[in-house]
């Protein structure tokens, strides 16, 4: 069988945006124009065709990527959707690992976002060519040119403007394309379908003479032949542009931008145009780094379909329709319908049952898929999130995507026994999906516990068990994902010894903990000379501290960030066993950890809120309160931009407050940044707390 269609004619790309800027009346606009829906949604009444989740039609805002294709100049275009909302911040990593290429989406009025400023640096960590959409031109407030302008402020990038507005706010109609010098003219009665080419209108020629000049300027020095035409006054050719505006964007040197209304159906399809002419086919992008084999050598993934079959498992997703699917980015190779792939991550040999083409609700069977395909597939069974599919026999590791931490965490109850049963399923199917969900069972409590990335990370964990899994639960509140640490170097012994006739009980080790680099985690070393303690109780030793770093020693939380080393001890030739072992290692562990100088640590949030001026002192006195601190205020706009941090722990209902404290006008994001030391009072009225539930 042979390809579909020529690999130089795929799109792989992203629409990303701030929550709001226009990413799903953007990508519906687009579905529409390419043919593949047939009637406009409006997201504000909910039925847009992308957010297919019952939710996220809800709460207008979505949450899951869903991958869909369409077909545009001859070429394919696959759109990975991805989430606006920042407690998603890890699909919009996920996605922008398998796209080729990306529309940076702005809203016009405000320019570049908190938002947008952190998935252009995500996308700059993975080398995303771009191009910037400014869309909502026709808002009161509307800029392109300042929009431009705050994109070289906070990204430093190098926008070049492919087009002018015509007109503004009320008035937008249209563009001038500065690579053709024409007007481009929607039509409002027939849903933006047809629009006109017609002249520069009189007013605009001068300036779009002046624009143009600029963008030829910029985008000359990618090719030494037009170079040369441009410096000695020669006409160029829209095809010469093309190709110099590609180049240039294939090596991130220049973002071109365009703009548009797409609610009011205005600027689309020179949006499309561009993804087809500017992003990247996967043969335009460098070959994949990944590792080989049981000794890890590195292997470059090349693109093409003679090559071995490399694929990603990006996303994993609970369909109404077939089930389990798992979204696989091809980058090298060809896959079957009905073969058999290896997941080289975990190990185990996986059938594609059936491979599908996707459009957000509707599913398409396919037999082959090739190099630079992004399919669902169904029929895997243990894949995850981020592992690495080739063929048996031929190991490769391609590096997964990396997650940010949990910063808080919730106890959920079922509420029957019925909800018991199914609740363990739900959370393993929400696990597998969802990388940053963390599920735990509290050792004191045994109490179900799940940790994610923000409030509303977990409020939708807990509305999706209703709503798709059927599972009534009842939630504690939302608490902060503490964790201890220690500061020196300490050691401790702990001796199990039980003789009550018959058999007993002897372990007793020797162990030294020492503070290891941040997000290290934990460490097992031995230093056993002599055999002091048998080889063979080692395993239940390293079990042994493992089982009681994970419920804490000074409050309760996970103690990380450290190496055990057990370096003496004695054993019984009768009484020792396992379980004595494991006892006495995690009783030393619990006292060196306070010799240690054991410590607990709060995640601390990276906060921007934008406020008008006149809520800026009110604002800054409650972030005060909240143990925040100010580190930037900047001018945005008439508005004003704060940035500073501030621990989880005092960001509980934020943004409710900020909503009333600014009569509903300002807004914020938060992000972690980093882990910190509390406080010694905060410490104090948690230890205190924690004391409290013990007895
Ligand atoms: P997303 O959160 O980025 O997916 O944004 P949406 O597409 O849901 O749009 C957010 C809001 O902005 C909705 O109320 C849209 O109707 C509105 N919107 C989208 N595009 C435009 C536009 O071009 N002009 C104006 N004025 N509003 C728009």
């Amino acid at each position: 069988m042979a390809r579909r269609f020529d690999i130089k004619k795929l799109r792989n790309i992203g629409i990303v945006a701030h929550i709001d800027a226009g990413k799903t009346t953007t990508t519906e606009r687009v579905l529409f124009y390419a043919g593949r829906i047939h009637k406009l949604g409006n997201i504000d009444e909910g039925n847009t065709q992308m957010d297919w989740m019952e939710q996220e039609r809800e709460r207008g805002i979505t949450i899951t990527s869903a991958a869909t294709t369409l077909t545009w100049m001859d070429h394919t275009i696959n759109i990975i959707d991805t989430p606006g909302h920042v407690d998603f911040t890890v699909e919009v990593e996920r996605s922008l690992r398998v796209l080729d290429g990306a529309v940076i989406v702005l809203d016009a009025s405000c320019g570049v976002e908190p938002q947008s400023e952190t998935v252009w640096r995500q996308a700059d960590k993975y080398n995303v060519p771009r191009f910037l959409y400014i869309n909502k031109m026709d808002k009161v407030g509307a800029n392109f040119q300042a929009a431009l302008h705050s994109v070289v402020e906070k990204l430093g990038a190098k926008p070049v403007a492919l087009q002018l507005n015509w007109g503004f706010e009320n008035s937008f109609v249209g563009v001038v394309d500065l690579i053709t010098m024409k007007g481009l003219l929607w039509q409002d009665d027939t849903k933006g379908k047809a629009y006109e080419t017609v002249d520069i209108p009189a007013e605009l020629v001068e300036p779009a003479k002046k624009a143009r000049e600029a963008m030829l300027e910029a985008i000359a020095e990618f090719d030494d032949g037009v170079m040369h035409k441009y410096l000695e006054g020669q006409p160029i050719t829209a095809e010469e542009i093309y190709m110099c505006v590609r180049k240039g964007t294939l090596c991130a040197k220049i973002v071109p931008a365009l703009c548009g209304s797409s609610h009011r159906n205005r600027g689309v399809q020179p949006l499309i145009d561009a993804v087809v002419r500017y992003l990247p086919s996967p043969l335009d992008m460098p070959p994949i780094k990944a590792l080989q084999g049981d000794a890890r050598e590195p292997y470059a993934v090349i693109a093409s379909d003679d090559s071995t079959f490399v694929g990603l498992a990006f996303k994993i997703a609970v369909d109404p329709f077939v089930g389990k699917l798992t979204f696989v980015r091809v980058y090298s190779g060809v896959v079957k319908a009905g073969s058999y792939v290896y997941n080289a991550t975990r190990g185990v040999k996986e059938r594609v049952a059936r491979l599908l083409l996707l459009h957000a609700d509707k599913r398409e069977d396919i037999e082959e898929a090739y190099t630079g395909d992004i399919i669902g597939v169904v029929g895997f069974k243990d894949t995850k999130t981020g592992d690495t599919l080739c063929p048996e026999g031929h190991e490769i590791f391609l590096e997964a995507p990396t997650f940010p931490e949990p910063v808080i965490s919730l106890a959920i109850e079922p509420k029957t026994k019925m909800d018991q049963e199914r609740m363990g399923m739900a959370l393993n199917r929400l696990c597998d999906e969802d990388p940053t969900l963390k599920v735990s069972v509290d050792g004191e409590t045994s109490q179900t516990i799940i940790r994610g990335m923000g409030e509303l990370h977990l409020e939708i964990i807990v509305d999706r068990m209703r709503r798709e899994f059927n599972v009534q639960t009842n939630t504690g509140r939302p608490q902060v994902a503490y964790k201890e640490g220690i500061r020196k170097i300490a050691e401790a012994r702990g001796k199990y010894i039980k003789q009550t006739g018959g058999h007993g009980q002897y372990g007793d080790v020797r162990i030294r903990l020492e503070p290891i680099e941040t997000g290290k985690g934990y460490e097992f070393v031995t230093e056993i000379v002599g055999g002091s303690v048998p080889r063979e109780f080692w395993p239940a030793v390293n079990k042994g501290i493992q089982e009681a770093k994970e419920n804490g020693v000074i409050a309760g939380y996970p103690v990380v960030d450290f190496r055990a080393v057990l370096y003496d001890g004695s054993y019984h030739d009768v009484d020792s066993s396992e379980m004595s072992f494991k006892i006495a290692a995690s009783m030393a562990f619990k006292e060196a950890v306070v010799m240690a100088g054991g410590y607990i640590m709060e995640p601390v949030m990276d906060i921007e809120v934008v406020t008008p001026e006149e809520f800026m002192g009110e604002v800054i006195g409650d972030l005060n309160s909240r143990r925040g601190q100010v580190h930037e205020m900047t001018l945005r706009g008439n508005a004003r931009a704060i940035r500073a941090t501030a621990p989880m722990a005092e960001l509980f209902g934020y943004t409710t407050a900020l909503r009333s404290m600014s009569q509903g006008r300002a807004t914020s994001t938060m992000e972690f940044e980093r882990y910190d030391e509390v406080p010694k009072q905060v410490a104090e009225t948690i230890i205190a707390r924690f004391k409290g539930q013990r007895t």
